[in-house]
């Protein structure tokens, strides 16, 4: 009989290979690595506490003009999800799709990134979603230092706000800034590393889109999401 994981692997694209016993499994996971430890950038200057702190970061994210994004940005792309959320995903930035709807992640990769999660057994509302950037770059193009800089506040005071269990970031544009790193990001997935003063559990995975170009590495992806799992049922 076909379980439901198996079918969300189908979905995405994963062949699952059976124990001779008929149990289906995955790739064993990495071992954990210790912890990178990154400073996170200071949070926004004075801001609220509470119920008011989500609006008034809001707020502010819908005017900013910190950087020359603005300009060219239909709309600014916040965030979503549960404000509760145990699991917090990062990608880079909105692309055209994410630009005119306002949420993240709604394009074709969003759709796989959606997969991707259903198959670790957490629907899209169950997890918070938000990018490096808030608004797009033009052609898609890679994030500017200075961009990264002026938007990581924001991106710093939602992770305080949820106070997610696991970050997982998506790409290497989102973990290479997370990090600090230049390191390949086939060198930074799949292991247990650390985020901000909370030294929350960050992983690496590949970006859906790249996934998209890249099927081969779906199975890699399979498992940094077990990874997110183990850590996620560590912490509760
Ligand atoms: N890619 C990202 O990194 N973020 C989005 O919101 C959409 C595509």
């Amino acid at each position: 009989m076909t379980s439901l994981r198996d079918r969300y692997l189908a979905e995405i694209g994963i062949p699952v290979w059976r124990a001779r016993g008929g149990a289906a499994g995955h790739a064993p996971l990495a071992p954990s690595e210790p912890a990178i430890e990154v400073a996170m950038p200071a949070a926004l200057a004075n801001a609220a506490q509470g119920t008011d702190a989500w609006s008034e970061l809001q707020a502010n994210v819908r005017a900013c003009t910190l950087c020359g994004l603005h300009r060219g940005r239909t709309q600014t792309v916040f965030g979503v999800g549960r404000r509760d959320a145990s699991l917090f995903v990062i990608g880079e930035a909105p692309g055209a799709d994410e630009d005119r709807q306002g949420e993240p992640f709604v394009g074709r990769a969003g759709q796989l990134l959606n997969a991707m999660l259903r198959a670790i057994g957490l629907p899209r509302a169950e997890v918070y979603i938000a990018n490096i950037l808030k608004c797009r770059p033009p052609n898609n193009r890679d994030p500017e230092p200075s961009e990264s800089t002026s938007c990581t506040p924001y991106l710093t005071r939602q992770i305080e706000l949820v106070q997610p269990r696991v970050l997982l970031a998506v790409g290497r544009i989102a973990a290479q800034w997370l990090l600090q790193t230049d390191t390949p990001i086939g060198r930074i997935r799949g292991r247990a590393l650390s985020f901000g003063p909370r030294n929350t559990p960050l992983v690496v995975t590949y970006h859906p889109a790249y996934l998209l170009r890249s099927p081969l590495d779906k199975a890699k992806a399979w498992t940094d999401l077990c990874l997110v799992k183990e850590l996620l049922s560590r912490s509760s």
